[in-house]
């Protein structure tokens, strides 16, 4: 059986490459067999660029973007990291030059984005705009879906929201893409994954019992419910209490930190002041 190769882009917006990190500890599988080796029978991912580990610089990768929107139409996967800057003609950030003129990140978002078979929005600020379009936001970042809906590009967008986002979410998205294809990945309204965003993280928290009795802490690290001391576990989808963090080991409300709702649009300003309870008439959250 031939064996069907989808190369990947993965460009860096305005963000901290935290979610590259992330992804990078993945364990099982490790991201070099994702994005290198063929992990599912018959299929196989290609990463041909990425900013902060490839090994290539300079005009001849700034040419692979262009060759592959040209000569792959329809066929490589664009993964953005990191939020777009829109104002001004989208000057705040470029990811190089062509033709001796800056290749903005929006510019390259959109060329991409229009020709790829699938965008996968990764972490926070990919998918939403995130800390980089927390107020007053004066490079009027955004996240990818909206980028393309104020360009009319129709090309399916995954979000996988996190600040970073789980490497499992990304590898087990991908897994998922490879083995069943895009329209088997049963998506939530903000176009997340509901095998990773579907339940509530207060749903299976460990403290609940305690949120239950009003067993309260006083401050992060105490024993006790979070929910005084700003948890926003009531609001945020995502399997972090099951799957937990670092291979396993722990995870915010394990560590004593209150969940700070970092999957969902609303956060960094709708979740703040992070350490404060917010009450559920105060918020102004999509999935009220
Ligand atoms: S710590 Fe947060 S998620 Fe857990 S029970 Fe309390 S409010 Fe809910
Ligand atoms: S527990 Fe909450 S703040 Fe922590 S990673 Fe999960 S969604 Fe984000």
């Amino acid at each position: 059986m031939d064996t069907k190769k989808y190369p990947v882009i993965w460009v860096q917006g305005a963000g901290c490459t935290g979610c590259s990190v992330s992804v990078l500890n993945a364990v099982s599988p490790r991201i070099q067999n994702l994005l290198l080796d063929e992990v599912v029978p018959g299929h196989q991912l290609n990463l041909i660029f990425h900013a902060t580990i490839m090994a290539g610089q300079g005009e001849p990768v700034i040419e692979v973007l262009k060759d592959t929107e040209k000569n792959r139409k329809g066929g490589y996967i664009l993964v953005v990291e990191g939020a777009i800057p829109t104002a001004e003609g989208g000057a705040y950030g470029s990811i190089g030059e062509r033709g001796g003129q800056h290749l903005t990140i929006q510019q390259s978002v959109e060329e991409l984005g229009k020709s790829a078979l699938l965008t996968i929005a990764l972490g926070t600020c990919a998918a939403f705009g995130g800390i980089p379009a927390a107020k007053p936001n004066p490079t009027g970042c955004k996240g990818v879906r909206d980028v393309f809906a104020d360009s009319g590009i129709d090309t399916p967008v995954v979000n996988l929201p996190g600040c970073p986002l789980h490497p499992e979410w990304f590898t087990g998205t991908i897994a998922a893409i490879l083995i069943s294809g895009t329209d088997a990945l049963e998506l939530d309204n903000l176009a997340r994954p509901k095998l990773f965003y579907g339940s509530l993280i207060h749903e299976n928290c460990p403290r609940r019992a305690d949120f239950d009795k009003g067993k309260f802490a006083e401050k992060p690290g105490d024993p006790g419910c979070l929910y005084k001391v700003g948890c926003k576990g009531h609001y945020t989808y995502a399997d972090c209490p099951i799957r937990q963090w670092n291979n396993g080991v722990s995870w915010c409300i394990k560590a004593g930190s209150p969940c700070l709702g970092c999957v969902e649009p609303e956060f960094p300003d709708g979740t703040s002041p992070m350490y404060e309870k917010i009450t559920f008439e105060e918020l102004t959250w999509s999935q009220k």
